[in-house]
């Protein structure tokens, strides 16, 4: 199947060069482009199981996925190499769009030859002669490089026809989004694929037996990619001395709001919230931290006394939220954050897709309570049911999520509500 590679829709003309020496983060194991792909390189020509070798790596390291949800990679790998179907695929969430997370980008156009090596790896493991990079309609530079970066690949023997090993191929190709949130959602991005209306699927099964045309397909999200080749070349110790206070491993955060400057960085796993905001340059305008998203638009928002919460997708889940994608969006004192709350539940209204009731209709029914200017208790009873029937009934993240923003903005800031009248 080849996939039509040409419907890219850039925002800006720019094709900037990808990296070719160290970067300063710790997932880059390489400190000159003749040393990448040395990882795959390195496990081709050895004796070991590559199986073996990668599902041992990523287990001990308890490495979870980086596209939101946290399943343990490991295990992801495992299911899918035990699969007895042949024909199986790779494929990499590149889609990234959920509000506040950026660092997918960053990735792909700083070291994109570690998403590749981290997709050959588990083509390895798996046993799959193909791959697609499925990547977001806007990312029209990361898609340059990363389209340049494979054909490097392929001109030096790491893709083709011995990429996994002598006669065993792996082909690399990259499909561009059609665009949309929901296309982003795996099992939707998977009908995308097979050329159909882009709509998310029940799970189970998962993709990982029943994926790409019905055949075994590893999905993971470009960060998760990345991580592998230090992982499988430094093994779990490393991993773990990555992190601090008791925490393993690193975590690339997106910070966005009222901070001096926002960006993309990669922390040891353990930094609290607090410290990733001095990271980029505090608080802006000397004002205080109101409220904060610790994982973009799909989280809970959560007061000061939370900021000390160390990253951890564990320990962020017990302060009352998730840390999702990593995208950390900071507001100060002066935000209102029912406008805030009421354009988060805006954006799934409108991101909807409609194919469930439930979600089509009641995201619908929040945001025309929210926009009625103010809420009675009644009110706000009313969308905590609606939540729980979303919850319920919803097939895919989404309308699962949709109205946990507001609600827990309702809940932790009830000065906030306007005309409030509780
Ligand atoms: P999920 O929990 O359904 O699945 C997570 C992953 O684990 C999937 O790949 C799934 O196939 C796999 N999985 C789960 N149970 C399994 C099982 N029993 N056997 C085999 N595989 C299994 O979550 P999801 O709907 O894929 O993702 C939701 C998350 O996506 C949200 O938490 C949100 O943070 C995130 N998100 C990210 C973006 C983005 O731009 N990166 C956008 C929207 C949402
Ligand atoms: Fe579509 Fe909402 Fe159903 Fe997800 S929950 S499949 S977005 S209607």
């Amino acid at each position: 199947q080849q996939f039509i590679t040409d419907q890219e829709h850039s925002t800006t003309d720019e094709s900037l060069p990808p990296q070719q020496s160290k970067t300063s983060w710790k997932c880059d194991p390489y400190s000159s482009a003749d040393e990448f792909y040395s990882v795959a390189k390195g496990l081709r020509a050895s004796d070991s199981d590559s199986t073996e070798t990668c599902v041992n790596a990523l287990k001990g390291t308890n490495l979870t996925g980086r596209g939101g949800a946290g399943f343990p990679t490991g295990l992801k790998w495992e299911i899918v190499s035990k699969e007895a179907e042949p024909e199986k695929y790779v494929i990499c969430n590149a889609d990234e769009s959920e509000p506040g997370t950026f660092k997918d980008r960053e990735i792909l156009h700083r070291v994109p030859h570690l998403v590749i090596e981290g997709m050959l790896l588990a083509a390895m493991t798996i046993g799959a002669e193909s791959g697609i990079v499925y990547v977001r309609h806007e990312y029209g530079p990361e898609t340059r490089i990363l389209r340049s970066a494979i054909q490097k690949a392929y001109e030096s023997g790491i893709l083709g026809e011995s990429a996994r090993g002598p006669g065993q191929r792996f082909d690399l190709e990259i499909f561009v989004s059609p665009g949309g949130y929901i296309l982003g959602e795996e099992t939707a991005l998977l009908e995308a694929l097979e050329d159909k209306r882009g709509e998310p699927r029940n799970k189970p099964p998962y993709p990982g037996q029943h994926g790409l045309w019905g055949k075994p397909t590893l999905i993971n999200n470009v960060e998760t990619f990345a991580l592998v080749p230090s992982i499988v070349h430094n093994g779990p110790e490393w991993w773990e001395e990555q992190g601090i206070h008791g925490f393993s491993g690193l975590k690339f955060m997106c910070v966005s709001g009222d901070v001096r400057s926002p960006g993309v960085f990669e922390v040891p796993m353990g930094t609290t919230f607090s410290e990733v905001i001095e990271m980029a340059g505090g608080v802006s305008d000397d004002k205080r931290v109101k409220a904060f998203l610790p994982g973009g638009a799909s989280s809970l928002f959560l007061g000061p006394d939370k900021l000390d919460t160390p990253i951890d997708f564990d320990a962020v889940r017990k302060a009352g939220s998730m840390l999702g994608t990593g995208a950390l969006m900071v507001f100060h004192e002066g935000r209102d954050l029912y406008s805030l709350a009421t354009n988060l539940t805006q954006f799934f209204r409108n991101e909807s897709c409609g194919k469930c009731v439930p979600c089509r209709i009641g995201s619908h029914q929040a945001v025309t309570l929210l926009e009625s200017g103010g809420l009675r208790e009644e009110d706000v009873e009313f969308l905590g049911e609606l939540h729980e029937t979303l919850q319920e009934t919803s097939i895919c993240g989404l309308g699962q999520v949709a109205l946990a923003p507001v609600l827990s903005m309702l809940k932790n800031f009830p000065e906030e509500i306007p005309n409030d009248v509780i």
